[in-house]
């Protein structure tokens, strides 16, 4: 009989790409989402798996219709990736991202425990729960210090997970996943932010790009691969936490001048802190600027992860570097304004 998986947040950027990998394996999926006017969003319909998965009206934030779905579908595995993702909106609604991205996990640990207690979870855990480092390169036994009320709120779900598999001897597994993009990623996001932009500056419909902190470091992986890691922590005999990372850590202005490579875009850097500025030096046109709008009231300067333990565990080995992502979701972006890769060297 088919493994039956349910999928929180299923449609955000790694819950379409789980379901997609989860169709593939021949598994029965079943998508949590909340209700919305937009229907199931563009990521599933982009993907063409909107009419595979079996929909149920979900929020986290309410523990009936989780019990109720949770009760109804018996999951063998159930895949919590439902938050409110977006590290600056936390400082805005902290509140609500506690309660979404803490308790969340609580109402769906609490629901499995009662009627499917032999079900095998999945938190989504962050790097964000590093935050301020306590060691140059993160792993499994890195003390955490969270710098924004998303990263606090993930840190306690971390926590409860453990707590859950410790107490009642349930399968919970927490993966503490660094960055992961690709083109399915959000546009608030940096990554996308910048594809977008400069997707839209090549084909002349956009003038600027207004970045915050241009020295933050983040290790960016590419999500496709980092699903198929979520799904191999279930797969193991043994429940336990893990760490996924590529072990390198680029800048944004790094990022940005490799998405600009495959664009067909130069960027040369030029003056300090509020007054620089990203400059083609082709067409002399300033392309991005920096707006302390999108600083944010405590930084998360910079994350490296060291991923030898899913390595050795589960066998999971990153494959995308920085330039291949750039490429990846530039191309992505450039198709979706009608236009092709225009490498430069
Ligand atoms: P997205 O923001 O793309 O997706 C989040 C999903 O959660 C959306 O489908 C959203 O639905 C849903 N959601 C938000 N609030 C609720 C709620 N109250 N009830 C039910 N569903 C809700 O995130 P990603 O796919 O990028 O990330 C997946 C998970 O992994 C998240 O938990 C994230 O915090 C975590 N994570 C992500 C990393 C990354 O780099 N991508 C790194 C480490 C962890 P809607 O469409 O209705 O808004
Ligand atoms: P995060 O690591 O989950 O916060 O992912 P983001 O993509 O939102 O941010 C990554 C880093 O990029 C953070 O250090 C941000 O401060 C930095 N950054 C710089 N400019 C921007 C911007 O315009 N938007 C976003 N989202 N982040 C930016």
């Amino acid at each position: 009989m088919a493994k039956r998986a349910l999928i929180t947040g299923v449609s955000g950027q790694d819950g379409a790409w789980l379901a997609r990998s989860l169709l593939a394996k021949g598994y029965e999926v079943h998508g949590a989402a909340r209700r919305s006017s937009q229907g199931r969003g563009w990521r599933l319909s982009e993907l063409g798996i909107e009419d595979a998965i079996t929909f149920h009206d979900l929020d986290l934030l309410e523990f009936s219709n989780i019990a109720r779905t949770i009760q109804s579908v018996e999951p063998d595995e159930v895949y919590n990736l439902a938050a409110q993702s977006y590290v600056a909106t936390s400082f805005e609604q902290p509140i609500f991202t506690s309660d979404v991205d803490g308790l969340g996990a609580v109402r769906i640990l609490e629901a499995m425990r009662l009627f499917a207690p032999e079900g095998r979870y999945y938190q989504a855990s962050t790097s964000e729960m590093f935050g301020k480092v306590h060691a140059p390169v993160q792993d499994e036994s890195t003390p955490f210090y969270p710098r924004s009320p998303y990263g606090a709120s993930k840190l306690y779900a971390h926590w409860m997970t453990v707590n859950y598999r410790e107490s009642y001897g349930m399968f919970t597994a927490s993966g503490i996943l660094f960055n992961h993009e690709s083109e399915l990623r959000g546009p608030e996001f940096v990554t996308r932010k910048i594809t977008m932009g400069l997707a839209r500056i090549a084909a002349g419909g956009q003038q600027e790009l207004r970045l915050g902190n241009l020295s933050a470091r983040r290790d960016w992986g590419y999500a496709r691969e980092y699903v198929e890691g979520m799904w191999m922590m279930l797969q193991a005999p043994e429940p336990d936490d893990y760490v996924l990372a590529t072990g390198q850590t680029h800048s944004i202005r790094e990022f940005a001048e490799a998405c600009g490579r495959a664009a067909g875009l130069h960027i040369e850097w030029e003056g300090e802190g509020l007054d620089e500025v990203g400059r083609d030096p082709d067409s002399g046109k300033v392309i991005i600027r920096v707006d302390p709008a999108f600083f944010r009231p405590a930084e998360v300067d910079v994350l490296k992860g060291d991923a030898s333990k899913a390595a050795k565990a589960l066998g999971w080995t990153p494959r995308t570097d920085l330039e291949g992502l750039a490429r990846i979701m530039m191309e992505a972006d450039l198709r979706r304004e009608n236009l092709a890769l225009r490498t430069t060297t």
